[in-house]
């Protein structure tokens, strides 16, 4: 049995604790935030999981801890081009699925982890920030986020620069909600995502905008959604306190080192238009602790290069192709050329009424590249 230290109890770092625990291993978590304490009521911190990263949390016994209230799942994603004409429908239907993914609260999602982490008799240090003397075990994990202490102080190099974006999160109601469907409108004035909660009617909005909506008033924001939605929902009603993060885009050129290897933000941040930074950082959790298992199989011990290596040849080409995909969108729907915006809107309404290219791009977005 191998000692794998894990800095970082965040989703990735949870989920490949308990991958790895089932797997065998001796695993210990330490995060430098005090423990979780779930609240009751309506919370915006909502991520929306793909299909691929539904069957990873099936598989840890994580989802059918999840309360009804705490997740839904959608069938349809509507994209609007806010500048142009554009809209393109996604559909499970078209791939035969009951659903495309689902909305869950992050809270809920982080607490049923930890519940689990907890029958396994994981040990988690609490308020117990990165230090040297944890890189003395087996394996040593870094999943503390996009500013890695662990990174820093290993001296793994990054790529990475600032979105002249903030995202905006709130939860709103809707007058004419559509069950099971989630929208977003891409445009100017940055992506605007909203997803449905499991209490009918109620929206996750995620607005990833170049406007500093900070320092406005709710009802100047309400006006403004409601603006950009153009009725499509009905009239939108803010009903939470509104949070917002500065964006960010941030690579790892590597992943691992000696006895070290990173996961999820701490390897990769991707700006959130696409909601897929959550599922990359789950993904690597489940390759990572499955090289592992693989490993012994081999008969090659921690620590081991050749898992190391395997991990991040299987994990970071699949990271910079979502990070430059989204870079890609970014830059094209954001553009304000009318020469641009008019090559978007007709794309857009060819992808609609070309069903092989609707499902590849759903099939990405469920399974992801590989
Ligand atoms: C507005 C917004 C919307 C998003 N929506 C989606 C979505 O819909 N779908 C999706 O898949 N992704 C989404 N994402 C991305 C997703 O939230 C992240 O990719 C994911 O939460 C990263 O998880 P993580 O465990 O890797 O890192 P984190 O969640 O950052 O966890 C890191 C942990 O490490 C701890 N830590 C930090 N520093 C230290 C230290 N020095 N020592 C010890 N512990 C430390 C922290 O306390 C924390 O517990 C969104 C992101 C944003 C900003």
């Amino acid at each position: 049995m191998s000692q794998i230290n894990i800095v970082g109890a965040g989703l990735s770092g949870l989920s490949f604790a308990i991958k790895a625990r089932l797997g065998g291993e001796n695993v210990t978590l330490f995060d430098k935030s005090a423990p979780p304490i779930i609240t009751s009521g309506l919370s915006s911190n909502v991520i929306s999981i793909n299909k691929r990263s539904a069957r990873f949390l099936k598989s840890l016994g994580v989802f059918d801890r999840l309360e009804d209230s705490s997740r839904t799942n959608f069938q349809e994603i509507v994209v609007n081009d806010s500048d142009g004409i554009g809209r393109v429908k996604f559909s499970s239907k078209a791939l035969q699925e009951d659903y495309l993914g689902f909305i869950i609260e992050a809270d809920a999602l982080r607490y049923a982890m930890l519940e689990i982490a907890k029958s396994l008799d994981i040990h988690i240090f609490w308020q117990y920030p990165f230090a040297l003397d944890l890189l003395k075990c087996d394996l040593f994990v870094g999943a503390d986020g996009p500013n890695s202490a662990a990174r820093q102080a290993l001296g793994m190099k990054t790529l990475q620069y600032p979105y002249a974006q903030s995202a905006n999160v709130c939860i709103v109601e809707a007058t004419r909600p559509i069950e099971g469907a989630a929208f977003q409108w891409f445009g100017k004035e940055g992506p605007l995502a909203l997803l449905p909660l499991s209490q009918s009617g109620r929206y996750a909005v995620i607005w990833s905008s170049p406007q500093d909506f900070g320092m406005q008033p709710d009802d100047y924001f309400e006006k403004e959604i409601n603006r950009r939605t153009r009725g499509d929902l009905g009239k939108l009603e803010v009903s939470t306190k509104r949070r917002c993060f500065p964006l960010q885009q941030k690579h790892a050129l590597k992943y691992v080192v000696d006895g070290v290897a990173l996961i999820g933000d701490s390897a990769h941040t991707i700006h959130p238009l696409a909601g897929q930074g959550g599922n990359l950082g789950l993904a690597d959790a489940e390759v990572l602790a499955d090289e592992i298992s693989l490993s012994k199989i081999e008969g090659l011990g921690l620590p081991n290069k050749k898992i190391l290596r395997r991990y991040q040849r299987k994990r970071r080409s699949e990271a910079l192709m979502f990070g430059l995909t989204m870079e890609a969108f970014h830059r094209f729907y954001g553009s304000p050329n009318p020469g641009v915006q008019l090559v978007r809107s007709l794309g857009m309404n060819h992808v609609q009424e070309n069903d092989h290219l609707k499902r590849i791009a759903m099939s990405i977005a469920a399974y992801g590249f590989f």
